[in-house]
Formats: C-alpha cells, sequence, structure tokens
C-alpha cells in the first residue's frame, strides 16, 4: 500500500533538498569525438558524478548489493568495489582509499570526478580524464593523454608547451628550483619529453607516472615570475610562460628587530614515526617502517649531538606516542627544527609495489597535489589508534594550524626540505628521489609545530629492495649522515645573514 505525501511536505522537501545541485557531466569518448551525459550533482564545492551512468559509458558491468550498499564494476581486465560511505575501495583484491566516500542518492553512488576518473582508471584500457571548467570527463580509448613537451626561447622568457590528447585538469607549483605540473588522470606518453629539453630559463625536464596523475617538471636555472598558464583548448596545448624575476634588492632587516634566540637554530626535535602499537608500514618481509625510522633518528642524534646541537627525541625507544603529542613536544623543548622520519608504501600487485621507490621530503602546507594527499592520509590514519576522547576535531584544527605556523616558517621549512633532498641525492646513491621537488602536505604530525618543520619519507618498504636496504644499519647510518649534513648547513646559512 503507497501513502501519498500531502502537497505541503512535497514542497517542504523540495525547499530542503536543494543544498546540493543537480546537475550533469559531460562525458567525452576519444578519438571519436561522441558526447553524452550522465546525472551529477554538487556538494562541497565538488562535483559528484552518478557511476552507474559512468561506468555504462565507459564499458563497465554493474551490479549493486542494496544490503550492504556495496557496487562492484567489472570489465575483461577485473573488477572495482566500492562501498557507500566508505573511504576504501578495492581494486580486484587489492584495498586503496580515496580522500572522499561515494554518496548514494536515489538508488545510485556517487563519486567526486577526480575520484572517480582515479579509480576507474586502474581498470580502463586508456586514460580517464577530468576537466573541471568544462565539466567533461574524458573516455580515451589511447593509451596516453600527455602527449609532447617542448620549450622555446620568447623575447621575454621561456615558453613550455605541454600538448595532451585531450584537456585534463592540472595543478602548477612553483618552489625554485622546481617547477612541476600534476595532471589528473594524466597518462604520459614514454616519449613526450625528449630527454636534457633545455630552452632559456628550463636547464632540464623530467617526467613521473604516479598511478592515475602524470607529472611534469622542470629544473630552473634563475628564478622566475609566478608562472603564467594559459590553455588553448583548439590545439589542446597548455602554455606555460617562465619569465625570469627581476632581482629587487631587499633591505636586510636590522639586526635588532630580530630577536636573539630566533635567529640561532640550536635545539633539533627527532620524531622517528609511529612505534609501540603502531607499526607503521610493513615491508613484504616484515620490517617494520617504526624500526627503520627509530634507527635512523637514534644514529642522527649522535650526529648532531656532535656537531653541537641540543637533540631531543619525540621516542628513542619503541613506545607509541600519538600524534598531537608529538608537536606539542617540540613546542614545550622550544626547538628550533622538528624532523619527522618515516618510510612510505603502496598497496596493489609485486608490480606496482616494485615500480614505488624512493625518498621525498615534505613540509608543511595544504597538500598540492593527489599524491601528497594520499600520504598525507595514510600517515595520519595514525589519529584512528588514538584513544577517542583524546580526537579532536582535526580538520577544523588543521586550517588554524596552518595559517599560524604555516605562513611563519613555510619557507624556512621548505628551504630545510630542499637541503635534505640534495644530501640525501649525493650520500644516500642507492635510494632514489622519488620526484622532483620538496612536496607540500599537511602531514597532521607537522601541524601545530611552531618552527620549520620537514618530514622525511626515506624510501619505500614495501618495494622488496628497498625494504632490504631500510632495514641495513649501513644505509640507516648514511641516511643519518645525509640529515645531518643538512641541518648543519640550513643552519649556516640561517645564521649567516639571509
Ligand atoms: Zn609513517
Amino acid at each position: 500500500m503507497k501513502k501519498v505525501l500531502p502537497l505541503s511536505v512535497i514542497l517542504l522537501i523540495a525547499l530542503i533538498v536543494p543544498a546540493v545541485t543537480a546537475t550533469t557531466v559531460n562525458v567525452r569518448k576519444i578519438p571519436d569525438g561522441k558526447s553524452s551525459t550522465v546525472p551529477a550533482f554538487e556538494k562541497n564545492g565538488m562535483t559528484y558524478v552518478s557511476m552507474p551512468a559512468f561506468a555504462e559509458l565507459a564499458g563497465f558491468k554493474h551490479s549493486q548489493s542494496v544490503f550492504s550498499n556495496k557496487s562492484v564494476f567489472s570489465n575483461e581486465r577485473g573488477s572495482i568495489t566500492l562501498i557507500q560511505d566508505n573511504l576504501f575501495y578495492r581494486v580486484d583484491t587489492v584495498t586503496n582509499l580515496i580522500p572522499y566516500p561515494p554518496i548514494r542518492k536515489e538508488a545510485a553512488l556517487y563519486l567526486p570526478a577526480p575520484y572517480l576518473v582515479k579509480v576507474f582508471g586502474a581498470k580502463h584500457p586508456g586514460a580517464l580524464g577530468w576537466n573541471a571548467h568544462t565539466s567533461t570527463i574524458t573516455v580515451n580509448s589511447l593509451k596516453y593523454n600527455v602527449l609532447s613537451v617542448s620549450g622555446e626561447v620568447k623575447q621575454n622568457g621561456t615558453l613550455i608547451s605541454i600538448v595532451s590528447a585531450d584537456s585534463l585538469s592540472y595543478e602548477c607549483t612553483y618552489y625554485h628550483p622546481n617547477v612541476a605540473i600534476n595532471f589528473d588522470g594524466g597518462k604520459l606518453d614514454p616519449k613526450a619529453v625528449k630527454r636534457g629539453l633545455r630552452a632559456g630559463v628550463v636547464d632540464s625536464a623530467f617526467t613521473l607516472q604516479y598511478g592515475e596523475s602524470a607529472q611534469v617538471s622542470f629544473i630552473l636555472n634563475q628564478a622566475v615570475e609566478p608562472p603564467y598558464i594559459e590553455y588553448n583548448a583548439k590545439t589542446r596545448t597548455l602554455m606555460i610562460s617562465l619569465k625570469p624575476r627581476i632581482e629587487q634588492k631587499k633591505p636586510k632587516p636590522a639586526a635588532s628587530q630580530v630577536p636573539l634566540d630566533a635567529s640561532l637554530i640550536r635545539t633539533v626535535v627527532l620524531d622517528p614515526g609511529h612505534g609501540g602499537k603502531d607499526p607503521g608500514a610493513v615491508g613484504p618481509t616484515g620490517v617494520k617502517e617504526k624500526d627503520v625510522v627509530l634507527g635512523i633518528g637514534l644514529e642522527l642524534r649522535t650526529m648532531l649531538e656532535k656537531a653541537g646541537f641540543k637533540v631531543f627525541m619525540t621516542r628513542d625507544k619503541d613506545v607509541f606516542i600519538p600524534l598531537g603529542d608529538r608537536t606539542k613536544f617540540a613546542n614545550e623543548k622550544k626547538a628550533d627544527l622538528f624532523v619527522s622520519i618515516h618510510a612510505d608504501a603502496v598497496g596493489g600487485d609485486s608490480k606496482k609495489r616494485s615500480a614505488a621507490r624512493g625518498y621525498k621530503v615534505y613540509f608543511l602546507s595544504q597538500a598540492k597535489n593527489e599524491e601528497d594527499k594520499m600520504v598525507a592520509m595514510r600517515e595520519n590514519a595514525v589519529i584512528e589508534l588514538e584513544d577517542k576522547d583524546k580526537r579532536t576535531n582535526y580538520d577544523a584544527l588543521q586550517d588554524v594550524l596552518i595559517s599560524i605556523a604555516g605562513a611563519e616558517y613555510l619557507r624556512e621549512s621548505q628551504e630545510l626540505g630542499i637541503f635534505i633532498e640534495q644530501s640525501l641525492m649525493t650520500n644516500v646513491k642507492q635510494i632514489p628521489r622519488l620526484q622532483l621537488g620538496v612536496g607540500q602536505a599537511n602531514f597532521w604530525v607537522l601541524n601545530g609545530a611552531y618552527m620549520p618543520s620537514v618530514l622525511i619519507e626515506v624510501g619505500f618498504i614495501s618495494n622488496t629492495e628497498e625494504e632490504k636496504l631500510l632495514s641495513d644499519k649501513r644505509t640507516q647510518f648514511q641516511q643519518a649522515a645525509a640529515l645531518s649534513e643538512a641541518i648543519v648547513k640550513f643552519k649556516q646559512q640561517f645564521e649567516g645573514g639571509q
């Protein structure tokens, strides 16, 4: 028996619902150019797309279990499983994480477009791309969508051109000497960049395919103005203008303006990640992140003490320390530097695990690309292990802390990060750089540190070869030596009047 709702109730519902705006997005097929639309809605500034509608256009079969709110999408390559309101999803049997869970609207599950492209990209034979400006998802049956990178010298600077098969969402970051452009859903043609591309201010160019996103980065030989970017839809070319910066001599602050203790770097807090009930990432043969990073931390303490620093450690044995307590500790000790040490990991099959390797250095800031965000999420997942009553509303807190600590020490944190990155590159040759540049991500452990702060992922413990290296005391010693050298160099530069 059906009950009919009175009209007034229906009107009321109609008035309440529009907090979520119904819309559609375009799905464009490449290379044939055919376009269709699928249902979508806007929520919290994100475009949620109907997964079943998209899946059908992209050639996936869909089955849904009403009772468990689970949706399975499959094709000849395998299956993808998502659950309503759940951050975890599965590709075949491997569990992965997305920053936003699927939401149900009527019978279908909806996912924000950038993550939909990422999730389905794992099983789609070609490249999927999302462009927020045109609300278009491209379903490309070609294997690559980032096709070529070139540079030319113009009268007033250097022009970089990146040609793609379709228009992709991109994000450009510039921290001298690195300019990096990240494409969500980008699939790099391995031949896109001729090694050693060199033009004007660009000394060299590099590419990195990382899961469902692609990065093209450049090393510059001189500082430039903030890059100016323009997209030509007709030629599908992203053009990046790099104009050399005209140096303006800044007056040095008078010595009296700088508080005495702020101009010296004496106290360092070392923070080996995880510990106790939280092992951190665990390698294929069982090596634990918490043990590796403690080994490096203890070596580093000895070295820094020899170099005249006062060193405190958030832990010098195998104990669990809540994330919030780590930065609190650093503030209490009036540390001048905060150095957090971690090891990275990826899930997936053995091919994926062996592909991911290398170290990366992060400093406190808002994450600028998806991969940095994922690393931050994984490292922050330990919050789940902490006592419920100790947890605060950390999303809201983060923003406040970033605006206080971040703005003040961003530059120093980044400089320290670059020193560490370079020192690891020259001193620990057996573990490569994961990618160019120093990443920005808002790690919880760094939030609330009122001092220059960095987090180092010393390598991938999920990679068999690096797991072995990381557990080796000799590598740990080398890594500690590299960090110590960078910290000494940073101190010299910082104190030598910038
Ligand atoms: Zn960690």
